[in-house]
């Protein structure tokens, strides 16, 4: 590969994010979860909401008030941050030691005249919200499920231009980093060439781990990459992403090295590829979720491999690479213009291998257009 420093998958201008947008559509769902006020804990739903990317802090809100609290790492970065997003007036933000902010938080839910207060249930511990119940009683607490992260799942243009621009970078470093399959270089060493030279690209960060799974690792639909040499004659998974202002992509892709026979998994990959155009084929806005799983499924069962596809067909991304909604068996979310989902069917034959195709895509009004693109043609020369 060449070792050159060049930029090629770099984002250019991203178009703006309308981040001060996002706490008013939240606060019109408090209502219906009985709730006054919010206690944001999950750090990515608070990235959403305020533009601030700190590892630590807090964001209570209210019909008419936010608080973010943060310690003083942050007081710096939570400022210019919330600036950034236009909402310096619109969110207080308290700099302090950890007791210190949970004593801001009482009053401030004090003077929001908050009687019950949502906690968001999967983002917080027993011990959290016991503390926290005892912190703000006589308030009440609410459980709540899913309030930020159902407004995440539809993207606005900001949003999918990052997304879009991490799927490039993704496409451009495996461009570049492909023909070390054929080299006997190790599944350790390729994953770090894509790592890196995504980082080079433009990337913040990947957006997982990186998976390269060959020979019969890649039975192992998430196989960590090993110091196994690639050799001819093998099939190999690569799925992986990049990371842009937070946005993520991901992409799989198997591929053949050599030009000798390809075995059984000749087969597979023929049905898998076509189930996955099936799924993609399938996704647009109005549909169930589930109906783009039974498309992949149902190709898969007809060739035999029904017990050889145990995953789900795919999942949202945007801050997180797995978010709502779950592309699986029964789903009955409904998907909407501005989703970003993976379709992404996977036949494993323990001993053997396995083979998956993964692509990105955005649903729009009459179908879905994808983010990913790099070619599905498996073949990588190699001697
Ligand atoms: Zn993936
Ligand atoms: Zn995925």
């Amino acid at each position: 590969m060449s070792l050159g420093s060049s930029r090629a998958g770099a984002p250019g201008r991203l178009l703006p994010m309308d981040v001060a947008g996002r706490l008013p559509r939240l606060r019109s769902l408090l209502d219906g979860v009985g709730a006054t006020a919010l206690l944001v804990t999950n750090l990515t739903n608070v990235r959403y909401l305020t533009g601030f990317s700190g590892s630590a802090g807090e964001l209570l809100v209210s019909a008419d008030d936010a608080l973010l609290v943060t310690d003083g790492r942050y007081r710096t970065q939570a400022a210019e941050q919330l600036a950034a997003a236009g909402l310096s007036d619109a969110v207080r933000i308290f700099v302090g030691k950890v007791q210190a902010q949970r004593e801001q938080t009482v009053d401030a839910v004090r003077l929001m005249g908050a009687t019950r207060v949502g906690l968001e249930a999967e983002s917080v511990t027993w011990g959290a919200k016991r503390r926290v119940g005892d912190l703000l009683s006589p308030a009440e607490l609410v459980p709540t499920g899913g309030l930020v992260e159902q407004l995440r799942q539809v993207k606005d243009p900001g949003e999918l231009d990052r997304m879009k621009a991490a799927a490039a970078i993704g496409d451009a470093a495996l461009t570049e980093v492909l023909e070390m399959l054929g080299e006997h270089r190790s599944e350790e060493e390729v994953a770090l060439a894509l790592d890196t030279t995504m980082r080079r690209f433009g990337a913040e960060d990947r957006a997982f781990d990186t998976i390269v799974a060959s020979g019969p690792n890649a039975a192992k639909p998430h196989s960590p990459p090993s110091p196994r040499p690639i050799a001819p004659g093998d099939w190999v998974v690569i799925d992986f992403g990049a990371t842009c202002e937070g946005y993520r992509s991901d992409m799989s892709r198997t591929f053949f090295v050599g030009g000798g026979p390809t075995g059984e998994l000749d087969k597979v990959f023929t049905v898998v590829v076509e189930a996955q155009a099936a799924g993609v084929a399938k996704v647009k806005a109005g549909i169930e979720a589930g109906d783009v799983d039974a498309a992949c499924r149902e190709l898969i069962a007809a060739a035999g491999w029904s017990e050889a596809f145990e995953h789900g067909t795919g999942h949202g991304v945007g801050l997180d690479v797995h978010e709502a909604p779950a592309i699986s068996e029964g789903s009955t979310a409904i998907l909407a213009p501005g989703l970003v989902v993976t379709v992404e069917p996977g036949v494993y034959l323990p001993g053997v291998g396995g083979v998956r195709i993964e692509d990105t895509v955005t649903v729009t009004g009459d179908g879905c257009r994808s983010l990913t693109g790099f070619t599905k043609d498996p073949a990588v020369p190699g001697t």
